[in-house]
């Protein structure tokens, strides 16, 4: 997991000599082809290649070229992407493993080009799990499927031991302030939090009654990110097990706004609206700029060409190009080109899995909302 910290370390990074950053999108299955990144890395140089006005930059991409393939052709392929920066004279060289989808890209400055990571950290959704209990609460962020604790809140709460002399009924309400005070200091850690890393989703945990208190208490923005409640046995749950209940509740609503946005693009396009489906179609749209958020069926590839004169890229082998004659070339997999796209032009892109996925699998795998 690489934190915005981190990030904005490797964006100071900086040489006269020319940094090369490069982006290579991992294919899970295509793990047992140990050459599958190298393959990628250089098909992102040829393309840098074709797209550089600076003589100055391909000199350094040639420079950096074997130091990243050798690191690539030991590397055990893992995770869905990296990021690699280097330069070598200035003994730059920093990898960042993604767990998230990310186009192979290959560009160079004299700077690091953060600006793809930047952009798919925000694409990757945070997720928190606030564990409450009366007088102990325990919050937990997740990103890019790493979990870790952020925050722990104590309070004094009295117990029926404490009791002595005191009426009940006014006993209880002095229990009750106590609760009622330890919940709002969760409140304030959640904010906190919610300022440092914004999140946009939020389960909570714990027994019903108290759980039902801090929902009710939550004030906007946070109490529009509660996705779900569940229950906590505190005597006999593991902290993994109640964090499993919790990814569960996450799951769901991942699936449920997966299929609400294929539904929209699905509707959208038939009734001819804002919205697109299949390959062909929403690979133009993306690289017409027109894409607002790409839906891309988890796992697709797709064998397409593309010209090597103009953005024209479409599905199958089209020879020369019908935008402007000019000679096309194949290439292994324009889903790939089109999320590269779709980020270039400021597009969010969600994968989607299990229904969501099979509705679009069945309209060939790849679907757009449109900007206009
Ligand atoms: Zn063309």
């Amino acid at each position: 997991m690489i934190s915005r910290k981190e990030v904005e370390r490797l964006a100071t990074l900086h040489s006269e000599e020319g940094i090369l950053s490069a982006y290579i999108k991992v294919d899970p299955r295509l793990r047992y082809e140990p050459s599958q990144p190298a393959v990628k890395f250089k098909g992102a140089l040829k393309r840098f290649a074709r797209r550089a006005k600076d003589e100055r930059w391909l000199a350094v991409a040639e420079r950096e070229k074997d130091r990243v393939l050798s690191f690539l052709e030991g590397w055990d392929a893992s995770g869905r992407g990296l990021a690699i920066f280097s330069c070598e004279p200035a003994n730059i060289w920093e990898v960042v493993h993604l767990g998230v989808l990310v186009p192979s890209w290959v560009s160079v400055d004299t700077t690091t080009n953060t600006a793809l990571l930047v952009q798919v950290l925000d694409e990757y959704p945070r997720f928190v799990v606030a564990v409450v209990q009366r007088d102990n609460a325990s919050i937990y962020i997740a990103e890019q499927r790493a979990v870790e604790k952020a925050a722990e809140v104590q309070s004094h709460v009295p117990g029926q031991h404490d009791k002595g002399g005191w009426a009940q009924a006014r006993f209880q309400r002095h229990i009750e302030f106590h609760v009622e005070r330890h919940l709002n200091k969760v409140i304030e850690e959640l904010h906190q939090l919610y300022y440092d890393r914004p999140f946009n989703r939020l389960a909570v945990g714990g027994t019903e009654e108290t759980v039902n208190e801090l929902v009710k208490m939550l004030p906007e923005p946070l109490s529009r990110r509660v996705i779900g409640t569940f229950s906590v046995d505190f005597k006999h749950q593991t902290e993994d097990e109640v964090l499993e209940q919790a990814r569960e509740l996450l799951h769901e609503d991942e699936r449920r706004s997966e299929r609400q946005l294929v539904e929209q693009l699905v509707d959208a396009a038939e009734s001819g609206g804002r919205g697109v489906v299949g390959i062909d179609d929403t690979v133009r749209a993306v690289f017409e700029g027109r894409v607002h958020v790409l839906a891309v069926a988890e796992g697709i590839t797709k064998e397409g060409s593309a010209c090597q004169n103009c953005d024209y890229i479409a599905a199958g082998d089209f020879g020369r190009c019908p935008a402007c004659g000019e000679e096309a070339e194949k290439i292994p997999d324009i889903v790939e080109r089109a999320v590269e796209g779709a980020y270039l032009t400021g597009a969010h892109v969600e994968t989607v899995f299990g229904e969501a996925r099979e509705w679009l699998l069945a309209r060939g795998g790849l679907g757009a909302v449109l900007r206009y």
